[in-house]
């Protein structure tokens, strides 16, 4: 009876969770670096909201407020933010697939968050090594129910050319995202390299980095011009029945989203602006269309949301991380950085959803108080 319960329990939080929607949206706000004046452009932060100081140019009233899942801000520790973040690594060992985000202008912290500083330490390591920490903590931990297999990948997009960024010989083949029943949407080519251990995962993405700067010869920083993705796959096989569950994650570092002023570059770097902007814009059309629940989501305008078609969407979780930086000569980037976020993020976080999220939490209560009832009657 009571085992029932817990049961029916299990399955109405999860239809709680489900209501609470696969779309999140985390904001960040740098610190001021070394250096720096600390004259700030944030001044309220709560736990879901932020408000930005604007200037006379921006309207009467010398603010605007945002409201997004979460707000970190600037003494928020790389644990904590990562700690809001763990329940997704779990469900990739269930079989999900997950895509985490990080968006922003260059310099607003996307780097520091996926990756962590330059000079690594335990405190600083960013989300994709705890990430895949996690995963092996949680693998073993299931060891005697599951056997798993995790591979990772890491490639980038640049001018929507896809590059693999673990080649043995270094990213300098163009390669293709395909569709496969087996595995769906995926670069087959690139190399998959098992990994058992965070000591693998650092030394790869040790290679991955010094391959982002291979291709970075004719750009002094090519890194916030590209799209890099690692991408876990997760294969678990249920030792009692032989099942196979797969799930997949892609930790992506976005490029900056800063606008560039078309009158003032030419040639390559005008190129690049424009892949930037035509892909970012295709990824905010991606989330807003599914956040709606169109019926017609607009994949195939990027190879970014190509690539991830099958972890945006459907049964999968997004979360994205949106960065902004303090500094008062980046507030027109960061209003319109905090805009694209809102309106990813804007029909799951409305009002509305807020008290459909109640009315059927109490709706999922009573339904329990009748279950119990129920067994109550039949025992
Ligand atoms: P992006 O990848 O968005 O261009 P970075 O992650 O490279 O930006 O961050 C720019 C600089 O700010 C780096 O020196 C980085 O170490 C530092 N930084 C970013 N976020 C933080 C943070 N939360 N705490 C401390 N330093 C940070
Ligand atoms: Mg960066």
């Amino acid at each position: 009876g009571y085992h029932k319960i817990l049961e029916e329990n299990r399955k109405l939080y999860n239809q709680v969770q489900d209501l609470k929607g696969n779309i999140r949206v985390y904001c960040r706000v740098r610190p001021f670096l070394p250096g720096q004046s600390n004259l700030s452009t944030v001044g309220h932060i709560d736990d879901g909201s932020i408000t930005i100081l604007t200037p006379p140019k921006y309207g009467k009233e010398g603010h605007k407020s945002f409201t997004f899942n979460k707000v970190f801000g600037p003494f928020a520790t790389q644990e904590e933010v990562f700690s809001d973040t763990q329940p997704l690594i779990r469900s990739v060992l269930d079989g999900y697939n997950v895509c985490i985000f990080a968006y922003g202008q260059t310099g607003a912290g996307k780097t520091y968050t996926m990756s962590g500083p330059k000079v690594l330490t335990e405190q600083s390591f960013g989300v994709n090594y705890r990430a895949l920490n996690d995963l092996f903590h949680i693998s073993k931990e299931r060891k005697d129910t599951f056997c798993y297999e995790i591979s990772v990948q890491m490639i980038e997009i640049y001018n929507e050319q896809v590059r693999d960024l673990l080649a043995s010989d270094g990213p300098h083949k163009r390669l293709d995202i395909r569709n496969s029943s087996q595995t769906g949407f995926a670069v087959p080519d690139a190399n998959s390299v098992p990994v058992t251990s965070t000591t693998e995962v650092i030394e790869l993405m040790d290679i991955g980095q010094k391959n982002r700067a291979v291709s970075a010869t004719s750009m002094n920083d090519r890194s916030s011009r590209s799209h890099s993705c690692l991408t876990i796959h997760v294969q678990g096989r249920e030792l009692a029945s032989g099942v196979v569950v797969r799930g997949c994650m892609h930790l992506v570092d976005l490029a900056g989203s800063e606008r560039v002023n078309k009158s003032e570059v030419k040639g390559d770097r005008l190129k690049e602006a424009q892949h930037i902007n035509k892909s970012l814009a295709a990824l905010g059309d991606v989330i807003s269309a599914l956040a709606q629940k169109s019926s017609h989501i607009p994949y195939r305008n990027s190879k970014l949301t190509q690539l991830l078609q099958d972890s945006l969407g459907g049964q999968a979780k997004t979360l994205m991380f949106v960065h902004i930086s303090p500094e008062v000569d980046a507030v027109s980037e960061t209003l319109s950085t905090l805009k694209f976020a809102e309106r990813v993020a804007m029909v799951e976080l409305g009002a509305a959803q807020v008290n459909k999220d109640n009315g059927e939490v109490k709706e999922l209560r009573l339904q329990v108080a009748s279950l119990k009832a129920a067994l109550a009657k039949k025992e």
